[in-house]
């Protein structure tokens, strides 16, 4: 890992000496006056085009293109150059982009433009769920600096929170309007009437909350969706935790997911985007519920995006198989 983000940096300032640029501090090509911005996932590139939207001279590139898995992202020459030609770098401040502490150093200015989302709102640790317990998260840990990252694993899947997301959106604004003050009065009207749909859509998942019959989510799969789940005070389980890397659970971890399906009448089994349903089927095929998918927004498939799908897109979907996984039909 260690010798490719070397090879990187080494890639980058080769590519950087080619193309012989020049680059003031803030990033921007000398004469340039488009105001460029690069994300690495999707929620915040689809929230800076709300907050940028109407103005003129904006770019916004993603970096992981439609379809791509976020955590096997590997950053081509062409992602590394656009991270130093950038005025403001987004990324989630988690483990899945630790290749940016490496390009960010390579860079003049580069820790300057960059901002982490997990800073932006009250982390939490990385749950330990390996689905033979119920999980509330009510242990908030506060992420304030490099520092703390090295030792602690926070969770990154912030923005699945819509109060994160207009925590996130604000601050987005601000800095947009830091870079470019004269289009501040846009940026702050756009973030406003955004923010608005947000606390709408805040408000869905509270109501879900309210009438749900059960108060605990079973996934057999990763669980990006910790903030989802304590913002509507529910429990989980699940068979990794966070975006972990493993595929098998453990024999006991399936049993104990069973289990909680059949001594409770869990109306469903949810799996994430852009994974193998392979574990949701056998617990279905051995408990008879439905499986159900959870979109954690890290990106959007090749039809979604050409769809033109939102962040309030496919929350709102998300909210329409919640009301169904924790049964909102009775009330
Ligand atoms: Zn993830």
């Amino acid at each position: 890992m260690k010798v490719k983000c070397l090879f990187c940096v080494l890639m980058l300032s080769v590519l950087l000496l080619i193309s012989g640029c020049t680059f003031s501090n803030a990033g921007v090509e000398d004469g340039d006056d488009v105001l460029y911005i690069v994300t690495t996932i999707f929620p915040p590139y689809d929230f800076i085009r709300e907050i940028t939207d109407g103005a003129e001279n904006v770019r916004v590139q993603q970096l992981l293109r439609p379809g791509q898995e976020s955590h096997t992202f590997d950053p081509t020459p062409a992602d590394m150059i656009a991270v130093e030609q950038c005025d403001l770098f987004i990324c989630t401040g988690g483990e899945s982009d630790a290749w940016v502490d490496v390009i960010l150093s390579a860079v003049a200015g580069g820790e300057d433009k960059c901002v982490r989302m997990i800073e932006l709102v009250e982390a939490v640790e990385e749950s330990a769920a390996d689905g033979t317990d119920d999980h509330h998260g009510h242990d908030h840990t506060h992420g304030d600096g490099a520092h703390d990252r090295d030792v602690i694993e926070y969770d990154e899947h912030v923005w699945t929170d819509p109060d994160n997301a207009v925590r996130i959106t604000r601050a987005l604004c601000e800095s947009l309007c830091e870079i470019a003050p004269e289009e501040a009065a846009r940026f702050r009207a756009n973030t406003d009437a955004y923010v608005n749909k947000l606390v709408a859509l805040d408000a869905v998942f509270q109501g879900i909350a309210q009438r749900a019959r059960y108060r605990t989510l079973v996934f057999g799969d990763r669980f990006p969706m910790r903030y989802l789940c304590d913002a509507m005070g529910l429990g989980y389980r699940a068979a990794f935790p966070g975006c972990a890397a493993e595929s098998e659970p453990s024999a006991a971890t399936m049993i104990a997911l069973i289990e909680k399906i059949k001594a409770e009448g869990t109306p469903a089994v949810l799996k994430i985007e852009m994974s193998s349903a392979s574990i949701c089927d056998a617990i279905s095929d051995e408990t008879g519920v439905p499986v159900l998918t959870i979109h954690s927004c890290h990106n959007r498939t090749a039809a979604e995006a050409a769809s033109g799908k939102t962040y309030l897109d496919l929350m709102y979907e998300n909210a329409r198989v919640l009301e169904i996984a924790l049964d909102c039909s009775a009330q």
